[in-house]
C-alpha cells in the first residue's frame, strides 16, 4: 500500500521549506516595524464562529468547510481562514481592555474544499494583520501601506493596488436599492447564482467573475458615488494618505465585501505574475464583526494574504536565499578517526559553526565528493596516521591546497575560512 498527499495539499521539500522560512522571517521583519504582534490561534473552532463571521451565504461556508463531529458531537471546522479565530481570541481575552489599540498578525494553515488549480490549494498558508481598535482613515491606510511593504521588501514590484469604499449602515441600504433598480432590467442576463443573489446580496453580483454578467454590470451605480458624508471624508483622507505615501493604487468600483460587518475600506492587491488566481491579498474595515461575534463594539481593519502566491510570484523574479551548506565537512577514516571527528564537530557546531560529519561509511574520496557536493569550504581529513600524530590535513575546498595543522590549533586554523 504506498500512500498519496491528499488533492489540494502540498508537501514542501527541505528546499523550499528553507524558502519558505526565509520568507516568513522577513515578514515578520516588516511586522515587527509596523508594531504588529504574532497570534496563533488553534487550527479548529466551533463551526458556528465562521458561519456567523463569514456568512452563511458565502461559498466558504456553504461549500467549502471542512467540517466534522468530534466525539461529543460538537461540529467543529478547520479554519478557512483568520480573521475570525483572531476577533474570536481578542475577545476571550480581553485584548481591547488591555490595550486600546491591538495590532496582531499572524502565519499559518488555511483549509478550504475549493477546486485545486494554478495558485488554488485546499490546505494553503496566509499571513495578515487584523488592527483593533483604530476607527481612523490613518489605520487603513498603515494596513495597505503595510501589505505594500512587505511585497517591496522581496523586491516585487509588478502589482496593482485596488481600492474601494463599501460604506457603512447609513449609505448600503440606499446604495443597494439603487444597484437593483439599475440591475432589475438585466435580471435575465445575470448568471444563475447572481439572480439568486439580486435580493439578499446584490453586491457581489459586481464581482461576479461570469462574462455577462460583467458585461452587464459595466454601467452600474458606483458606491463612491452614493457614499454618505462621514464615509465619504473616511475614503478621502485613505486616498490622500496613501498618495502622501507614494503608494499608487486604482479605485475598482466591482470591488465589494458582500457582509454587512465590512465597513468603508476594501482593498487588494493583485500580481500581473499569477494566472488567473491573481489575488496576492485581500483585506479591508470592518467595524461590525466584532459585535457580532459577542465582543464590545470595535473598529477594525485588516488583511489576508496568500503565502503559496507570495512564492510563487518570488520563485518568478529569481528571488535567492542564504544557503545552508556545511561550512567544515569532517571526513574521518577508521573508528578512532571516526570517533575524534564526531566529538570535534560536536564542539564546533556548539560555537555556532555549521559541520557535517560521513555517516555512511563513505571512504576518503565519497566523503570529499559529498564535502564538495555540500559546498563546504574546508574539509578536515583525519585517518590513523593523523591521530597517531595529534594532527589533522586541512583541505581548502575552494583552492583545493592543503596543510597539515596540529589538532590543538584546529579551531584558530579554520576560523581563517570564516573571517
Ligand atoms: P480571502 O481570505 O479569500 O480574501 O483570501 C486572501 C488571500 O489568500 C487571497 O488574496 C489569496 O492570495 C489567498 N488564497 C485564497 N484562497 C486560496 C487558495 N485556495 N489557495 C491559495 N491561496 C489562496
Amino acid at each position: 500500500m504506498k500512500f498519496q498527499k491528499i488533492r489540494g495539499t502540498r508537501d514542501l521539500l527541505p528546499e523550499e521549506a528553507r524558502r519558505w522560512l526565509q520568507a516568513e522571517s522577513v515578514i515578520r521583519e516588516v511586522m515587527a516595524k509596523y508594531g504588529c504582534a504574532e497570534i496563533r490561534t488553534p487550527i479548529f473552532e466551533e463551526t458556528e464562529l465562521f458561519a456567523r463571521s463569514i456568512g452563511q451565504l458565502t461559498d466558504i461556508v456553504s461549500k467549502e468547510m471542512y467540517t466534522f463531529q468530534d466525539r461529543g458531537e460538537k461540529s467543529l471546522t478547520l479554519r478557512p481562514e483568520l480573521t475570525a479565530p483572531v476577533v474570536r481570541a481578542f475577545i476571550e481575552n480581553n485584548l481591547g481592555e488591555l490595550l486600546p489599540l491591538n495590532k496582531l498578525y499572524y502565519i499559518g494553515q488555511v483549509f478550504r474544499q475549493e477546486n485545486p488549480q494554478a495558485g488554488r490549494f485546499r490546505q494553503f498558508h496566509q499571513f495578515g494583520v487584523e488592527i483593533l481598535g483604530s476607527p481612523v482613515p490613518a489605520a487603513d491606510a498603515e494596513t495597505i501601506a503595510l501589505a505594500v511593504d512587505i511585497y517591496q521588501r522581496f523586491g516585487i514590484a509588478e502589482f496593482t493596488v485596488e481600492i474601494n469604499s463599501v460604506g457603512d449602515q447609513r449609505c448600503r441600504e440606499p446604495y443597494k436599492t439603487a444597484l437593483r433598480d439599475y440591475l432589475r432590467p438585466r435580471l435575465a442576463k445575470l448568471c444563475a447564482t447572481c439572480r439568486g443573489r439580486f435580493e439578499s446580496n446584490p453586491l457581489r453580483i459586481l464581482d461576479c467573475k461570469v462574462e455577462s454578467c460583467r458585461a452587464e454590470t459595466v454601467g452600474a451605480p458606483r458606491f463612491i458615488d452614493h457614499l454618505c458624508q462621514a464615509c465619504a471624508d473616511h475614503f478621502a483622507e485613505v486616498r490622500r494618505l496613501l498618495e502622501l505615501a507614494g503608494i499608487a493604487y486604482v479605485v475598482n468600483h466591482r470591488l465589494v465585501r458582500g457582509l454587512d460587518y465590512y465597513t468603508r475600506t476594501a482593498f487588494e492587491i493583485i500580481s500581473q505574475q499569477l494566472g488567473a488566481q491573481d489575488a496576492l491579498c485581500g483585506g479591508g474595515r470592518y467595524d461590525l464583526l466584532c459585535e457580532e461575534l459577542g465582543g464590545k463594539p470595535t473598529p477594525a481593519v485588516g488583511f489576508a494574504a496568500g503565502m503559496e502566491r507570495l512564492m510563487i510570484v518570488l520563485e518568478k523574479s529569481g528571488w535567492s536565499v542564504e544557503s545552508h551548506a556545511p561550512r567544515v565537512f569532517f571526513v574521518a577514516l577508521g573508528l578512532e578517526a571516526q570517533r575524534w571527528a564526531f566529538a570535534r564537530a560536536r564542539q564546533l557546531r556548539r560555537r555556532g559553526w555549521r559541520v557535517e560529519v560521513d555517516l555512511l561509511g563513505r571512504g576518503v574520496k565519497a566523503q570529499l565528493r559529498e564535502a564538495n557536493r555540500q559546498q563546504a569550504v574546508a574539509a578536515v581529513i583525519i585517518g590513523d596516521n593523523e591521530i597517531a600524530q595529534q594532527v589533522a590535513q586541512v583541505k581548502n575546498l575552494r583552492d583545493s591546497t592543503q596543510t597539515e595543522v596540529p589538532m590543538a590549533e584546529l579551531e584558530d586554523n579554520l576560523s581563517r575560512f570564516f573571517a
